[in-house]
């Protein structure tokens, strides 16, 4: 098939490392109201057999969750994602240069390339964020942070130019994140993807209505301070999502993750702050419509054959496009480096 999309681009470098189980883990009991994943990967293989977006959005579906957003972190994961949301009904994307990639794209001369790119992606019609963006202070040294800073206001810009929401990553970046989009102007739906501040970046976000999307790590038992965060935020503000295939949500931490272990992450943000599943995932879903719009405002222009990119039983792997590292993986408040935190960037 001309048109068939590879089933990965991309392989998380963690797979290498042998203290992971690399099973995915069994489907939770299913969410009774269904939520969406507003941040995910689906481009990247992780596990020993990973498994295909499809079969991702299939395991999703089972459980209640009924649509994600797959998310760019280069011009190539970007344009993956604006060709996959074309042609699925439950995809939609969000296409961006990652402040960790940005500085090695500016050290080449590449960034202005690669941000006319994004600008491009960000006008068709299933493309309804710019992110991921923002700055990150973990694995950029002072030296990157000019490029890192310039890519993430011009993203601000495209938020508004094309009226999309932003998807911020913020990472031990939170002051310089509020910061810039205070100076900038900070788009009408600004989200904080894996929400990873503490009750006074919360406030803010509050006063200034701004999204809060959680990821597995408010599942984590040393993340207090997000579950604190969490507890005193509106209840209009927050999102959730798997952030997959990094950042499981207990009791799985450290196994691949898919948008269909989202359930755990929506029952641990209930019970934090005192509420049903059902009650919390019927107001996430309406949360989420809010900020992206709804998954049939703009019907898939290039169904196919929607088989056609199913890999055959027995065929090869596909070739991937190997990009060491992740530059998603951390644990809030964690001393202990990561297994899979080294090496990269
Ligand atoms: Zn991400």
């Amino acid at each position: 098939m001309t048109d068939a999309i590879d089933a990965h681009i991309r392989k998380r470098a963690a797979m290498e490392d042998t203290s992971r189980d690399l099973a995915y883990p069994p489907s939770p009991e299913a969410l009774v109201v269904p939520v969406y994943d507003n941040h995910t990967h689906l481009e990247i293989a992780d596990g020993e057999n990973p498994l295909h977006y499809r079969e991702h959005l299939d395991r999703a579906s089972a459980v209640g969750v009924r649509g994600v957003v797959q998310v760019g972190t280069d011009v190539l994961t970007s344009q993956w994602s604006a060709a996959v949301a074309e042609r699925e009904p439950r995809v939609l994307a969000a296409v961006a240069i990652h402040p960790n990639e940005a500085p090695k794209l500016d050290a080449r001369g590449e960034l202005d390339d690669a941000l006319a790119a994004i600008d491009a992606l960000a006008s068709q019609p299933r493309v309804v964020a710019i992110g991921e963006t923002g700055l990150d202070y973990f694995r950029t040294d002072g030296g990157g942070r000019d490029a890192q800073l310039r890519a993430f206001e011009a993203h601000i810009e495209f938020a508004k130019q094309h009226n999309l929401a932003l998807q911020i990553h913020d990472r031990d970046a939170h002051e310089d994140v509020v910061a810039t989009l205070l100076r900038v102007g900070a788009p009408e739906r600004t989200v904080f993807h894996c929400f990873s501040g503490d009750v006074e970046l919360a406030s803010i976000l509050a006063e200034r209505g701004w999204f809060a999307s959680f990821a597995g790590t408010v599942t984590f038992k040393n993340a207090r301070n997000l579950r604190d965060a969490l507890e005193i935020l509106p209840r209009s503000l927050l999102l959730v999502e798997s952030d997959a295939p990094f950042l499981t949500p207990h009791p799985h931490r450290g196994r691949p993750n898919g948008p269909y272990l989202l359930p755990w992450t929506v029952r641990a943000m209930a019970d934090t702050i005192g509420t049903d599943a059902s009650m919390l995932a019927a107001q996430l879903s309406s949360n989420t419509e809010n900020v992206y719009g709804h998954w049939d405002d703009h019907p898939v222009i290039a169904p196919g054959d929607p088989w056609a990119d199913r890999p055959e039983e027995g065929d090869a792997a596909p070739a991937h496009h190997d990009i060491p590292g992740d530059p998603h993986d951390f644990t809030p408040s964690a001393p202990e480096p990561q297994p899979d935190a080294a090496g990269d960037h």
